[in-house]
């Protein structure tokens, strides 16, 4: 005689998480004020809660990454990580279909300059600008047409 039906379900621990919360992860499509770093809650604002200061608006630079799986901006003040995992970059569709993108695998963001820059996160495959992989943790700037690639598997075009 087979066991009842659900028998093997029932023997599943109690859950022990009840009540211990994990730590919220860190909002990586957080918008900061470029003056003063504060986190903004509404980034179309035009001034900063913060120090008051005129936040940047339409006609500012933006920061357009062309991937074969869609396009990506960045605004001034904007820090976007890049990588296969939805917990870690808010464009984690973008990269899903690449095995070799690691789960968080770079940070590309404006200055209030325009100058739009790249790091690489500890990729396990590296990130390269125009072939010439980033030492990881180093600040590499981007500029209009450099080719950004993430591991050997996807190449953005930069548009500035
Ligand atoms: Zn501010």
């Amino acid at each position: 005689m087979p066991p009842p039906p659900g028998r093997e379900a029932t023997l599943l621990p109690p859950d022990q998480n009840q009540g211990q919360q994990r730590p919220p992860a860190p909002d990586s499509t957080a918008f900061m004020c470029p003056y003063c770093e504060a986190v903004l809650s509404n980034p179309g604002a035009a001034q900063c809660d913060s120090c008051l200061r005129p936040l940047p608006q339409q006609g500012t630079p933006v920061l357009r990454m062309m991937f074969p799986t869609g396009e990506l901006k960045v605004s001034v003040g904007q820090h976007l990580v890049l990588g296969r995992d939805a917990g870690q970059s808010p464009v984690a569709s973008t990269f899903t279909q690449y095995d070799n993108v690691s789960r968080r695998h770079s940070t590309v963001w404006l200055d209030p300059s325009g100058t739009a820059w790249v790091r690489d996160e500890g990729s396990t495959n590296g990130t390269f600008v125009n072939g010439e992989r980033l030492p990881r943790g180093v600040e590499a700037p981007l500029r209009n047409g450099d080719q950004l690639r993430l591991a050997a598997d996807v190449t953005g075009t930069v548009q500035l």
